[in-house]
């Protein structure tokens, strides 16, 4: 993968081992079986608004349960899962359970919105958008609940095709959003016809933002062009006070990191929005009813 933001490494797997054709059917075989056994674990990672230290949504990120290898991380297996077309299994998977989740929190919980990333080539899956409807209908949950990550790549095939499937998706009423800006190839063309609310900076640019000039010019200049263009922006990979600092002052308001909380079991995640609530006493966007 291109950038360092990721879960901890579990160094049980040896990805590199996935050189070999045989052990990437393998696995791949394995990841079909294990999704139909859900062997997949969601984790969740909140979203703040920074100046007033306000909960806005959690991003849902995937992990795998692998009854050998043990906890792997998306790193591990998504790469091979796109190329040999297991990716899009993987991703109804993770949008029913993200969606079944805001169904059972909406009552005491009913601002809470997930953030589902997509692979690039789920955009060609023409069913994703009848699969989604159909899902939001069935478990009641408000489109605008549901916040889809996309990156630039999914531009790279076809970019025509993409942005009608972008369109539609929109159409459903749910939030879309730019993720990992800066690390691919930004046509500064397109992202202004992007359907899209906001962009995410990427955690490279993020991670030691208070050292490095170079990555304060970039993430200065992502700022001012989302700015222009009326879209939001979200720092990603926020570990320091310092650095949340930066950003707040640079005029991104809204971000995510270990600084805040490292990424847990969505299982978790009620007792988690209660304790977060007693103890900054604050009532957010997310406060319970
Ligand atoms: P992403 O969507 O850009 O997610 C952010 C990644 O940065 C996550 O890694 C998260 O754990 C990590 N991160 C968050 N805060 C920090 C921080 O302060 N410092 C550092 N160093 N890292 C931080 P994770 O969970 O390993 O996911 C990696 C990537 O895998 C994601 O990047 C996303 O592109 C992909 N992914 C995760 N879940 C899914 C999924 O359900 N479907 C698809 N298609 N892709 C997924
Ligand atoms: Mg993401
Ligand atoms: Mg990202
Ligand atoms: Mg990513």
């Amino acid at each position: 993968q291109h950038h360092r933001c990721q879960a901890p490494d579990n160094a049980v797997f040896d990805p590199s081992l996935l050189n070999y054709t045989d052990g990437k059917l393998r696995l791949m075989a394995e990841l079909r079986q294990g999704i139909e056994q859900n062997q997949l674990l969601l984790y969740v990672q909140p979203q703040i608004e920074l100046k007033q230290r306000q909960l806005l949504a959690f991003e849902v990120l995937v992990r795998w349960q692998h009854p050998r290898l043990g906890l792997l991380s998306p790193e591990d297996f998504l790469e091979t899962a796109e190329e040999l077309g297991v990716i899009y299994s993987l991703t109804e998977w993770v949008l029913q359970h993200a969606v079944a989740s805001l169904a059972a929190l909406k009552r005491e919980f009913p601002a809470m919105k997930l953030a589902v990333n997509l692979s690039s080539k789920d955009l060609l899956q023409d069913e994703l958008v009848d699969y989604l409807q159909a899902l939001l209908l069935e478990y009641q949950v408000k489109p605008a609940s549901l916040v889809l990550e996309l990156t630039e790549r999914v531009l790279t095939d076809d970019p025509v095709r993409a942005l009608t499937m972008l369109q539609r998706l929109k159409n459903l009423g749910v939030e879309l959003v730019l993720d990992d800006f800066g690390t691919g190839f930004s046509s500064l063309f397109y992202l202004r016809q992007l359907p899209i609310s906001h962009v995410k900076i990427d955690c490279s640019f993020i991670n030691d933002l208070h050292k490095s000039d170079t990555h304060i010019a970039i993430a200065g200049a992502i700022i001012d062009i989302a700015r222009n263009l009326g879209l939001g922006v979200v720092a990603e990979g926020i570990e320091e006070e310092l650095v949340e600092q930066k950003l707040v002052r640079m005029g991104c308001t809204r971000g995510q990191g270990f600084y805040y909380s490292r990424p847990f079991e969505l299982a978790g995640l009620e007792p988690w929005l209660r304790q977060w609530h007693h103890s900054s006493g604050q009532a957010g966007p997310l406060s319970p009813e």
